[in-house]
């Protein structure tokens, strides 16, 4: 039996926040996604485990640092299927957090390496699994390629569904975007469905054109043969509010942290959706957006407020 198929329509809601910046702002409330605090991992994870399960993989390899709330969901599935989950991960970015926690909750085994050895180490704990006649699957960093993608693409029809159901129309739907992947699934669901909107993905570490670069390819990989026209017209890639992570831009990041947590009741970090909360009203005042329905996804990440919190 799996509980996951019960779950793979997430269908997140979509919650009315009120005026803001002259905008009629809504959230989807991804975080949600009702396994292990939600998020767009979850949402990605369920497809990932539907593959393992129909291929008979009996073990599970995948990438990410102590902050990645991909693992904690990928190591979370893996032992719920009594599966065990192998993961390696940056020692640069080994610190304890929630997250990290979680993982060693669910028994995942852990390898940090310096990040230049990641490739390799990753490479060798698959042949090593498989001289011993196990049958590892490997899932990318953050859940990338086109299975996460296709999580994305189904996220767009939740939403086209709310907007046929409810009689409104989001001209803009903004996110946190890291590996790509959801923002590619977006504009996926966008390319097929032939709609007019902007979907503007927030850089939270990736600067153009590199980070707009790898959203196209997994749009290609997913959509092969759809137009390089349309595709470059739709891809909106906003790297202007990355920070460094110190001085200045975290004192204001740490205030739209309070600020949703206070004004919605709403949990957003400073790594993922507090950065892109902050982009989104940042890039909403310079282009001078207003009398639209915006739509901002909340990717998740619950956790990793709570290690933002316990250093307010
Ligand atoms: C991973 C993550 C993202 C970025 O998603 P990508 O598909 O990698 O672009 C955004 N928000 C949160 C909370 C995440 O964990």
């Amino acid at each position: 039996m799996s509980i996951e198929n019960t779950q793979l329509r997430c269908n997140t809601p979509i919650v009315y926040m009120g005026m803001e910046q002259g905008n009629k702002l809504y959230i989807k409330r991804d975080d949600l996604v009702p396994y292990s605090f939600g998020g767009n991992k979850a949402r990605k994870g369920v497809l990932f485990f539907e593959e393992i399960e129909k291929g008979g993989y009996d073990c599970v390899v995948t990438y990410g640092s102590s902050h990645s709330n991909h693992c904690r969901i990928i190591s979370n599935m893996a032992a719920a299927r009594g599966l065990p989950c192998f993961i390696i991960g940056p020692s640069e970015v080994a610190d304890s957090t929630f997250n990290s926690k979680f993982m060693k909750l669910f028994g995942a085994d852990i390898k940090t390496v310096p990040i230049n050895e990641v490739h390799d180490t990753i490479k060798e704990k698959i042949e090593e699994l498989r001289n011993i006649g196990k049958k590892p699957f490997f899932i990318p960093g953050g859940g990338h390629g086109n299975i996460g993608t296709e999580a994305y693409v189904r996220c767009y029809e939740e939403i086209r569904e709310y907007e046929m159901q409810m009689g409104v129309k989001f001209s803009y739907i903004f996110f946190a975007s890291g590996t790509g992947t959801t923002q590619a699934g977006l504009i996926c669901g966008q390319i097929k469905n032939h709609d007019d909107r902007q979907i503007v993905g927030i850089s939270i570490a990736r600067k153009n054109p590199r980070g707009r670069n790898i959203v196209i390819d997994s749009i290609k990989e997913y959509m092969p043969g759809i137009s390089d026209d349309e595709i470059q017209k739709n891809t909106l890639f906003v790297d202007n509010y990355i920070g460094d992570g110190y001085g200045a831009e975290c004192k204001e990041i740490r205030e739209v942290i309070k600020d949703a947590m206070i004004r919605f009741g709403l949990p957003l970090d400073s790594t993922y959706t507090g950065k892109a909360f902050l982009g989104m009203k940042k890039y909403i005042d310079k282009e001078r957006i207003s009398g639209s329905h915006v739509l901002f996804i909340h990717t998740g990440g619950t956790p990793l407020f709570f290690d933002d919190f316990r250093k307010m």
